[in-house]
């Protein structure tokens, strides 16, 4: 049955890596991708954005991340050209423009619906779309009140937009950070953060943290299936980051009480006239299509053990935060998580 043994949904590094998880067992994977390059997010991430993780640990399965300096930390146009010549090397049927509206259950498999019609039949499928297109807005104290421009971290590219405004960064992670310290070069900024911002050293003894994560066996410990609420990230640190914040650029607050028209309200009593809100709040599993499945529960989150839905054998995740293990949506451990979905779905496959 089925026209296609597996669609993966997405065609970044989680679903390019499924892709080719999948053709090492057999399968012929066709790969949707909504836009029209097979990148994922990284053409859309910010302009300054490098991997916290040097190339050497960056590479996806079957082809490493080479050129110059394997300590380098590659910028996000580098990471962009490494998944555009894996997607090429990989020699996958990758659809682009081709945005998968719903999935539905058929027979033992699943109809595929794609955006401006047609369907696909396949007998499974792998859902790797990512979060970047679910920002995570929370509940903030009187936002709603707010009269300036409130923007989340997945719309922001650089800080010229931002010259001589006063801005909040709502966040404590990697983006938060990274982003406050940037903008705080052309503009006044509060990093506003629940609780105080947690470091990771980038290198310890002279050598890159990843090289540690590594050695010790934390960044593939199967920890996810404890995990109940992703963590936020401790945020790696060469010095820049805690030097910026203890030198008060940009300023740390707790989250603020309350906002009115432009005027934001710290818990200690004191305001502050505000331009921008930014928040750099993180995302969430971005999967729409799968509405109708039953394979989400109330708040889109996927049930699934390790990868593999808890209600349709046939169906599939990859590229989750903490899916099995502290680097399941990394470049450098995305790979793992694909191959053993990939072996799950090839014995499924044979069956039906
Ligand atoms: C700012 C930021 C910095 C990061 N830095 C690092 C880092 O340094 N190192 C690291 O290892 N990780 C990093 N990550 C985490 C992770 O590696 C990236 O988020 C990565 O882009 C995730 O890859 P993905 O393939 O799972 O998702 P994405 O890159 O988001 O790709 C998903 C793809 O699915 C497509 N899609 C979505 N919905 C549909 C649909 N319905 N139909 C068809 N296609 C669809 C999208 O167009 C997209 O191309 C970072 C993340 C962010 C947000």
């Amino acid at each position: 049955m089925g026209d296609v043994d597996v669609v993966v949904v997405g065609g970044g590094q989680s679903g390019l890596a499924t892709a080719h998880a999948l053709m090492r067992r057999g399968l012929r994977p066709v790969v949707l991708e909504a836009s029209e390059r097979a990148a994922g997010s990284w053409p859309q991430y910010y302009d300054s954005l490098t991997l916290f993780s040097p190339a050497r640990y960056s590479g996806l399965p079957g082809m490493r991340f080479t050129g110059g300096d394997l300590d380098r930390y590659p910028r996000r146009d580098e990471v962009v050209a490494y998944l555009t010549a894996y997607a090429a090397h990989l020699d996958a049927d990758v659809r682009t423009r081709s945005r998968v509206t719903a999935v539905r259950a058929d027979g033992a498999g699943f109809a595929v619906d794609l955006d401006g019609g047609g369907t696909l039949v396949a007998r499974a499928v792998v859902a790797a779309s990512g979060t970047f297109g679910c920002p995570y807005r929370p509940d903030l104290p009187g936002l709603d009140r707010f009269s300036g421009q409130v923007l989340h971290a997945a719309g922001y590219r650089n800080p010229e937009p931002f010259v001589g405004q006063r801005v909040v960064v709502v966040g404590a992670g990697n983006s938060a950070v990274q982003i406050a310290t940037e903008l705080a070069t052309v503009a006044q900024v509060t990093l506003a953060t629940r609780r105080p911002v947690r470091f990771l050293r980038q290198r310890t003894f002279g050598r890159d943290l990843h090289f540690w994560l590594k050695w010790t066996g934390i960044d593939t410990a199967p920890l996810g299936r404890f995990v109940r609420a992703v963590p936020t990230q401790p945020v790696f640190d060469d010095g820049r980051y805690r030097a910026a914040l203890a030198a008060g650029a940009p300023d740390r607050r707790e989250v603020f009480a309350a906002v009115e028209d432009h005027k934001v309200t710290w818990p200690d009593g004191s305001a502050r006239e505000v331009d921008t809100i930014l928040l750099a709040t993180g995302y969430r599993p971005d999967l729409p299509y799968l509405a109708n499945l039953g394979a989400v529960d109330a708040a889109g989150r996927p049930l699934h053990r390790d990868g593999i839905s808890r209600i349709h054998p046939g169906l599939a995740f990859v590229g989750l935060e903490w899916q099995r293990s502290p680097s399941s949506n990394s470049l450098r451990g995305v790979g793992r998580d694909a191959a053993r979905v990939a072996r799950h779905l090839a014995s499924h496959v044979s069956r039906i």
